[in-house]
């Protein structure tokens, strides 16, 4: 098992080898290789500005960003951090996991769901992804 991490979006995946496309970006062969000591919360911080970043750069323009309080974002990243070292995938730490790996593919970070809520909300269920009028009215 290696752990892999988009270059472009930052989607992380664990398999023994990396995807040929990005589930998220879609771009071929955009994967680095990540050893398991490397996996700490600058690590997810990264893959999470990259998604911000290319999110805000094809989807949005600049509607979304990180959480500013860095605790939110550190507890988060502690807790995928804990699935992604304990043979899982970097799963969201706020959904439940249904045990069907396939099924459950939908809730590795960023899952499947958080756009829709960033549009209805202003904040994904974890409120990682933001947006600043959310952080604003804060
Ligand atoms: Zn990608």
């Amino acid at each position: 098992m290696t752990i892999h991490r988009c270059k472009i979006c930052g989607y992380i995946y664990k398999d023994g080898a990396a995807p040929a496309e990005c589930p998220i970006c879609q771009n071929q062969n955009c994967f680095e290789e990540i050893a398991p000591d490397k996996v700490d919360y600058e690590f997810f911080k990264e893959a999470w500005t990259r998604q911000v970043k290319w999110m805000n750069a094809t989807k949005y323009q600049n509607e979304i960003m990180l959480n500013p309080d860095e605790e939110v974002l550190k507890q988060l990243a502690e807790a995928e951090k804990t699935f992604l070292l304990d043979g899982k995938q970097a799963y969201c730490p706020c959904r439940i996991l249904t045990g069907n790996e396939l099924a459950d593919r939908k809730i590795i970070c960023p899952c499947y769901f958080y756009m829709g809520e960033v549009e209805l909300e202003g904040h994904c269920h974890c409120s990682l992804y933001v947006t600043p009028k959310w952080v604003e009215k804060k």
